[in-house]
């Protein structure tokens, strides 16, 4: 029987990673770059054995799970070592006047001891792609995966432990009691990814420390459709983006569509047509949708799904099997605001459409909600993409396509508000985990006595002066001119 993870062991835990982190493990060049080419290595040799757990955990389909999760890491892991150099690198600044003659830089030092909490519906890539940014910021860190993603987190607790430094890099499996534990500790950087219910918790405890933290969260990602759209490749990505993507559990997954009243039934007609051709004429028998991860889950979409003023209301699908829980998609046409489906975020194979009276009304539908995770727009009308572009607020935003920007390690991802804080990927992983920290090189030469008592209405105005950059004006004060 596995041993039961009490407050000890976090303390202890604790103290082993700081006594690393002080002794300077982390922070060469040299180590970073050793365990990022060893996370390369569990991407390359056990991609087969990563597939399968997250068939165990989701009945993720293949080439979701080598190209949502092995891949994407893979480039992570890619860029990190490609840049890691170049981040590291403290950045010049600017000097000033009244500092001359200094230089100045900003230097990314490591944080210290973090800890990455990460959810179940992308258990390797919502894990390890933190881990990198932790690594490369020169961190140690702890990793507690998510405990109902059971066979993937015992897989990352295995393959971590065999090939990263156990003196800097740890996994505790475990639930809400393990997670507990770790969070009374004193960390210098928590990173979350879940719901926002449990990032108030997350939050509360860092409060405790003042521990600063990322919030990955989720929330409601409307997708707007309007009539001048290849309406053909806008279903299509919609049902990829939704279906094709772990069957709706995804954080940036379109949670419900806006669109004109009389658009709707063409948007209703191609979505049938494509799904059908993607999913065949039963989609309960096919087997490139995931699952739903766990009978809790099935059941929480079930209440949704059989919420009287919502199942009279759908227009495709409605079958569900809780003995392989399958739920097949399911597309639901005007539900009522107030009814669960509007209220809660779905993450599941459920899609509503809400019809309005023209697109600025389904703007407004958008802005008069917490902000979300991801909004979507398809147009081809160029003033309408801007204008979404500048007033919606969302973590992310995509023109024409569902979910792509989080392929992008130029782009920041994180949410806003209600859908979280902070964010990361690419060099923003790197910044997640750093600390900008200002360092200022002066030297003895040029020591000014105006700076010093006994002050004077000249010292006063010359420092003044020096303090605006206003050169005219030193000069002045310099050659005696009033
Ligand atoms: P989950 O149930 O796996 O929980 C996430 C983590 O929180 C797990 O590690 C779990 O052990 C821990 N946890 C649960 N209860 C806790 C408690 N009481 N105290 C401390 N820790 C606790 O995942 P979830 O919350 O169901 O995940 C789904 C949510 O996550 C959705 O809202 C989704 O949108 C969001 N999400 C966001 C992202 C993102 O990148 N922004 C990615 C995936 C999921």
């Amino acid at each position: 029987m596995a041993k039961v993870f009490e407050a000890a062991d976090a303390s202890n835990l604790m103290t082993e990673l700081r006594m690393s982190f002080d002794a300077g493990v982390t922070r060469s060049y040299e180590w970073r770059v050793s365990q990022l080419k060893k996370l390369q290595v569990i991407c390359d040799n056990h991609e087969p054995e990563i597939v399968s757990a997250l068939h165990d955990d989701l009945g993720k389909p293949e080439l979701e799970s080598s190209v949502y999760e092995v891949a994407l890491l893979r480039n992570s892991i890619k860029l990190a070592l490609k840049q890691l150099k170049n981040w590291m690198a403290p950045d010049k600044a600017k000097t000033s006047l009244t500092t001359f003659p200094a230089s100045a830089e900003i230097v990314s030092e490591p944080l210290g001891v973090v800890l990455v909490i990460s959810a179940w519906n992308y258990p390797f890539l919502l894990s390890i792609d933190p881990v990198i940014g932790a690594i490369s910021a020169g961190n140690a860190v702890v990793l507690k995966p998510s405990e109902l993603a059971p066979a993937s987190s015992s897989l990352l607790a295995k393959l971590l432990e065999q090939y990263l430094d156990p003196s800097a890099v740890r996994v505790i499996e475990g639930a809400v009691t393990e997670t507990t534990l770790l969070l009374e500790q004193k960390w210098d950087k928590i990173f979350y990814t879940g719901s926002s219910k449990i990032g108030r918790i997350i939050m509360m405890a860092a409060a405790k420390h003042l521990t600063p933290v990322v919030l990955e969260l989720g929330g409601k990602s409307p997708v707007v459709i309007d009539s001048d759209t290849n309406l053909k490749i806008t279903v299509k990505r919609i049902i990829a983006g939704k279906w094709g993507c772990n069957n709706g559990q995804a954080c940036i997954s379109p949670d419900y569509i806006l669109t004109t009243k009389e658009y709707a039934p063409k948007v209703i007609d191609a979505m049938k047509q494509e799904l059908e051709a993607f999913y065949g004429k039963n989609p309960m028998e096919s087997k490139d949708m995931s699952r739903i991860v766990n009978s809790n889950h099935f059941d929480r979409l079930s209440k949704i799904l059989e919420e009287k003023e919502v199942s009279d209301k759908i227009v495709y699908g409605g079958q569900k099997n809780r003995d392989n829980l399958k739920i097949a998609p399911t597309i639901f046409l005007d539900v009522p605001l107030d009814s669960l489906i509007m209220s809660e975020e779905i993450f599941g194979p459920l899609l509503p459409i809400l019809t309005l009276n023209n697109l600025e009304e389904c703007f407004d539908v958008i802005r008069s909600r917490p902000k979300p995770l991801a909004a979507y727009l398809f147009t081809q009308n160029q003033k309408l993409k801007e204008r979404f572009a500048m007033t919606v607020s969302a973590g992310g935003i995509v023109v024409n396509d569902i979910a792509v920007h989080l392929s992008l390690p130029t782009l920041p991802f994180g949410g806003v508000g209600e859908s979280g804080m902070g964010s990361y990927h690419g060099k923003f992983s790197f910044d997640a985990f750093s600390h900008k920290k200002a360092v200022l090189y002066k030297s003895f030469i040029g020591d000014a006595a105006i700076r010093y008592p006994p002050y004077s209405r000249g010292k006063l105005r010359l420092l003044k002066a020096l303090v605006n950059s206003n050169l005219v004006e030193v000069f002045k004060v310099l050659l005696g001119l009033s």
